[in-house]
């Protein structure tokens, strides 16, 4: 039974795109780290594991009203680090926080994770540098540079909180999400964000 489940489970990661969580490969093959740790999914899967304000600024490049509770509870938070919500990747922590009153998460740079990814952004006419997720291409935001904020780097990660999971210091990461857990939090979320409009 056991090896039956198992044998399950690593076809629905495979499936999945987890290529790296393959059975341990033949002896004649190093078993190097493969550089493309990267999640594809559909639209549909990704809808399915997460709620529409997540969904709409991950996979949409939406971005989500600013001075909103989430920034709020993003102020209130202490230290701890910031993953993905839509992957579950280490995006930020909160050595790198500081508070630049613009209404949305501010970050002066990516964690040592580096799990953060730059990109020329030329939409609406503005020439941006648009954030995404490493491991998911999930939007993040923008990031700006030269404001004169003090702080290390004099740049700006100005980041939707829709798109983090905040994780206090001594509470247990996040696991790197597969559909069916997603699917699971995405639930829940749904729930209780159901619960708050009643
Ligand atoms: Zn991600």
């Amino acid at each position: 039974m056991k090896l039956f489940l198992s044998i399950a489970l690593s076809a629905t990661i495979v499936v999945m795109g987890y290529a790296e969580d393959k059975p341990a490969t033949p002896k004649t093959k190093p078993a190097v780290e493969t550089k493309t740790d990267k999640i594809v999914k559909t639209d549909e899967e990704w809808r399915k594991l997460l709620t529409p304000e997540q969904y709409r600024v991950t996979r949409t490049a939406g971005t989500e009203r600013p001075f909103g509770e989430a920034y709020e509870k993003f102020n209130a938070e202490g230290e701890g680090t910031y993953y993905c919500v839509a992957c579950g990747a280490e995006l930020f922590t909160s050595n790198e926080k500081f508070h630049s009153g613009c209404g949305w998460p501010s970050f002066y740079d990516a964690s040592k994770a580096k799990g953060v990814q730059e990109h020329v952004d030329n939409s609406g006419g503005m020439h941006r540098i648009e954030t995404t997720c490493k491991r998911c291409d999930a939007h993040l935001g923008h990031v700006f540079e030269g404001e004169g904020f003090n702080t290390p780097t004099n740049r700006r990660f100005c980041i939707n909180a829709a798109a983090l999971k905040f994780v206090p210091t001594k509470g247990a990461r996040p696991e790197l999400q597969t559909l069916e857990q997603g699917k699971k939090n995405a639930a829940e979320a749904r729930k209780a964000d159901e619960e708050k409009l009643k």
